[in-house]
């Protein structure tokens, strides 16, 4: 069906292609994998992997196995590593999209070797080791006991992982005792004659504050998509570029009375006469109801203030005692004239990081890919 709401996101995709190519310098030439879990944050999966592929990503990731229907669907051939083990009937899928599963029990390595031996052909996989996360994967020190566990035939192991805990913090010590523990852990795979190609840690903190733990690949989502992955750690600064806009229209003004209430619990008054325009999107998008009396969209490369209680699919902006048309534009992420606002700015209000906010955005927002 045509568009008719006038509410986009746009996604740029040179700006995706820009970002892999930078991470990669900054990564030190290390591989790159587009983490392209929950629809690329929100920034629509396909479309993504293809420009990041393009851009030189040798690998996408997926948090589930149905992730991968779509990606494998256009054609694209890359490695997808899965990032945790699903329930063990999903086997069967995984081996039908030609995914990469990580592996860090034995009954989903005995089940996969299962499934491998009858195929006649070793399923690849790669090791994934809790380091420090405390989150999925062996931990560390059971990595021996979980080598000697493993199948000997039907698996081949072509990676070995972990993922760190908090290296968007900068000046805590958990990032290098974690690549120690790591250090260890590679130590025992090697020595129970495993020879992955990949030993891989880094997230998009790590390639921008560890470089201890770029090794051979690195795992980026949110840098990718140039966006900071802690109020600590700004992706601007790495000359990231921000990949995702969220504009709509005015479709309604009014002029208010000084002292009208506005919106659900009246929670703002106009301080004056003057105008008011009403947004046709509201937290059913993904704009995020705590946001209300605390926010600002960009009018004609102004700030104007977004007042009254965020309702399902409207907000309202108070335009003073400029009166506004039907039909101008909006941006309530991005950039108008010399004004911009980031996804860090909603993060920040919300108390909250940008990750959150994106995938927030809702299917009902219409992505629109240029470049
Ligand atoms: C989501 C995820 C990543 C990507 O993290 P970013 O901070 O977005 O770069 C990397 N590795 C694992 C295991 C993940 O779950």
């Amino acid at each position: 069906m045509k568009q008719i709401r006038p509410t986009t996101a746009t996604i740029d995709l040179d700006a995706v292609r820009h970002n892999v190519r930078r991470l990669r310098e900054l990564a030190g030439g290390a591989e790159l994998c587009a983490v392209v879990k929950a629809d690329a944050y929100g920034h629509g999966a396909v479309p993504v992997a293809r420009a990041a592929v393009d851009a030189g990503a040798s690998h996408l990731a997926i948090a589930t196995v149905e992730e991968a229907g779509n990606l494998r669907l256009v054609g694209l051939r890359v490695p997808l590593l899965l990032f945790s083990e699903p329930p063990l009937d999903g086997v069967d899928g995984i081996l039908a999209a030609d995914i990469t599963p990580s592996v860090s029990t034995i009954p989903f390595a005995e089940a996969l070797a299962a499934a491998g031996r009858a195929r006649g052909r070793a399923v690849p996989v790669h090791l994934a080791f809790d380091t420090g996360m405390g989150r999925v994967g062996v931990p560390h020190q059971d990595a021996a006991a979980f080598l000697a566990a493993l199948p000997d035939d039907g698996l081949e192991v072509v990676g070995q992982w972990t993922h760190l805990a908090r290296a968007d913090e900068p000046g805590v010590d958990t990032t290098e005792l974690q690549l120690d523990a790591f250090d260890d852990v590679r130590a025992h795979v090697a020595a129970a004659r495993h020879r992955p190609a990949l030993t891989h840690a880094a997230n998009s903190a790590g390639v921008l504050g560890h470089p201890r733990s770029h090794l051979d690949m690195v795992r980026t989502g949110v840098a990718m998509y140039g966006l900071s992955p802690s109020a600590e750690m700004d992706a601007a600064q790495h000359r990231l570029r921000p990949v995702l806009s969220l504009s709509t229209q005015v479709r309604f003004v009014k002029q208010l009375r000084a002292g009208t209430g506005v919106s659900y619990g009246h929670r703002w008054h106009a301080p004056s006469d003057g105008w008011l325009a009403t947004l046709p999107l509201g937290y059913a998008d993904g704009v995020p109801r705590g946001l209300t009396n605390r926010w600002e969209v960009l009018h004609d490369g102004r700030r104007r203030p977004v007042v009254g209680t965020v309702t399902m699919d409207m907000v309202h902006v108070w335009f003073d005692d400029v009166e506004p048309a039907v039909g101008d534009e909006v941006a309530l992420l991005g950039t108008q004239g010399d004004e911009q606002i980031r996804v860090e700015e909603w993060a920040s209000i919300l108390d909250t990081i940008t990750y959150e906010i994106t995938c927030g955005i809702s299917a009902r927002v219409p992505r629109r890919h240029v470049g």
